[in-house]
């Protein structure tokens, strides 16, 4: 067995989308960043790459490279996942913690473990998200913040 963590934080902005594990959230302002900026699954990228000991996804699709911009997070995390299954291993569990003031992310948990259960072709109950604020003394609004740890067999 491997464990892995992983952490990341985006600046949320007006005029881009917000989407976490996947799932596009309405909300008047979303992540900035290279890729579509899902804060959640580059958390979750680098637990998994920490696992394999196989570096960081600034190094696996690096955000000088063209090719990454507006990327698809879910679409590196097919990537990430054949390197794990690539080393012999598959999913044991996985926790995500995002955290945010705003907005409300509840309604949206359950389609976040389902997009994560089918990309790792694993059951649901394999899969946890959870969403905390920091009650106003962390990144306040400014951004969202996950953490991530997964354990590999
Ligand atoms: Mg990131």
């Amino acid at each position: 067995m491997r464990i892995g963590i992983g952490y990341d934080v985006h600046r949320l902005v007006e005029g881009r989308r917000l989407i976490l594990c996947g799932v596009e959230i309405p909300y008047e302002r979303g992540l900035l960043g290279h890729s579509d900026a899902d804060v959640a699954v580059h958390a979750l990228m680098d637990a998994v790459l920490g696992a394999l000991a196989l570096g960081d996804i600034g190094k696996l699709f690096p955000d000088s490279d063209p090719q990454y911009k507006g990327a698809d997070s879910m679409k590196l995390l097919d990537t990430v996942i054949g390197k794990m299954r690539g080393k012999g291993f598959s999913l044991g569990n996985l926790d995500i913690t995002i955290i945010t003031e705003k907005p409300k992310l509840s309604p949206y948990i359950e389609q976040m473990r389902q997009n994560l259960a089918k990309a790792f072709d694993c059951d649901i109950s394999q899969i946890s998200v959870k969403a905390t604020t920091e009650e106003g003394l962390g990144l306040g609004g400014a951004g969202i913040g996950a953490n991530a740890a997964v354990l590999l067999e």
